[in-house]
């Protein structure tokens, strides 16, 4: 079995680590968080001391961590200079297009093997093992890294050369976000406009204007699959976590000069709700900011 490090333990890492022990692959973790680190033990990960020792012996180096400059720093200070030649390095973090082009640029001087492969799915996908990962980089390097993602999700699919992953998943994200926007919004007026909302989903979701966002993940309590809004909005996907994928959805957009008004107006309105104090709650809960 390939050896594996695992670095970043945090509420997806956490899960992604246990699935990769329970299809027998040896991994050496670490995390800053002591109490993350003591947890991973209770799976079956092996503790390193560092970030340094935890990477120098793997095959596989796996990052889930927070944000760009999480990645950055820990590939320039810990992984680029301290793994054995040929090691496969994936970082499933979602960050900025840019940061992961730059990283797997500074990991190629190297010869190593880079992939960028995001997830889409929470924690209960990263727990189950059933994420869908969408992955950057060469042909070679995603075939090598096919066994040790499917063994964490149930999707795994190559989106093209270095960045392309994160550029899947900022790209759909944004689409998530402005469509649950118009899904509520639509809700809404539906509701003022005199329309039970069971009546307008049965409508809505076998016409034109069906969404995922309806018939899957419906922001209105007792109407549609069960989902946050029948749990007054907890668990689910945080609304922190939307806006952040919509500002790196507006970053790389601001990049290649691409026109993304109802992105921009998505992420202005995840701002606002976000600020109100919703950072916590389910991203569909926006439906509240809307009378
Ligand atoms: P988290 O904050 O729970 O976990 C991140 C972990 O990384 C923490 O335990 C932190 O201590 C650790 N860490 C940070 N810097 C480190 C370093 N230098 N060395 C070692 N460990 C370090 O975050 P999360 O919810 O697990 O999300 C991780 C990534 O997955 C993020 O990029 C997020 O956008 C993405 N994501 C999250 C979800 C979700 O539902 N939570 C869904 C899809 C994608």
């Amino acid at each position: 079995m390939k050896k594996l490090a695992f670095i970043g333990l945090g509420n997806m890492g956490s899960g992604m680590a246990k699935n990769l022990v329970k299809h027998e692959f040896p991994v050496v973790a670490f995390d800053l968080n002591e109490a993350a680190m003591n947890n991973a033990t209770t799976f079956g990960c092996k503790i390193a001391i560092s970030a340094q020792v935890a990477v120098s012996d793997a095959d596989i180096v796996i990052t889930m961590l927070p944000a760009g400059e999480h990645v950055k720093a820990l590939y320039v200070k810990d992984i680029l200079n301290n793994v054995k030649p040929n090691t496969l390095l994936i970082d499933c973090s979602t960050i900025d297009v840019a940061t992961a082009q730059y990283v797997s640029g500074l990991a190629q001087e190297k010869q190593l093997p880079m992939l960028d492969a995001p997830v889409s799915g929470g924690t209960a996908a990263a727990s189950a093992g059933t994420l869908t990962f969408m992955v950057g980089g060469d042909s070679h390097a995603f075939a090598q890294a096919k066994e040790v993602l499917n063994a964490m999700g149930k999707n795994v699919i190559h989106a093209g050369k270095q960045g392309a992953g994160q550029a899947a998943k900022i790209c759909n994200n944004m689409l998530l976000g402005a469509s649950m926007i118009a899904t509520c919004e639509s809700f809404q007026l539906a509701q003022k406009l005199g329309l039970d909302p069971q009546v307008f989903y049965d409508i809505a979701s076998n016409a034109s204007g069906q969404t995922w966002s309806m018939t899957s993940y419906c922001p209105v309590k007792g109407v549609g699959p069960e989902s946050p809004a029948d749990h007054e909005f907890q668990g689910g996907f945080a609304s922190a976590l939307m806006l952040k994928d919509l500002k790196l959805a507006m970053q790389g957009a601001q990049s290649v000069s691409a026109d993304v008004p109802m992105g921009e107006r998505a992420a202005t309105l995840f701002a606002e709700h976000c600020e109100k104090g919703n950072s916590t709650l389910d991203f569909s809960s926006i439906i509240n900011q809307f009378s």
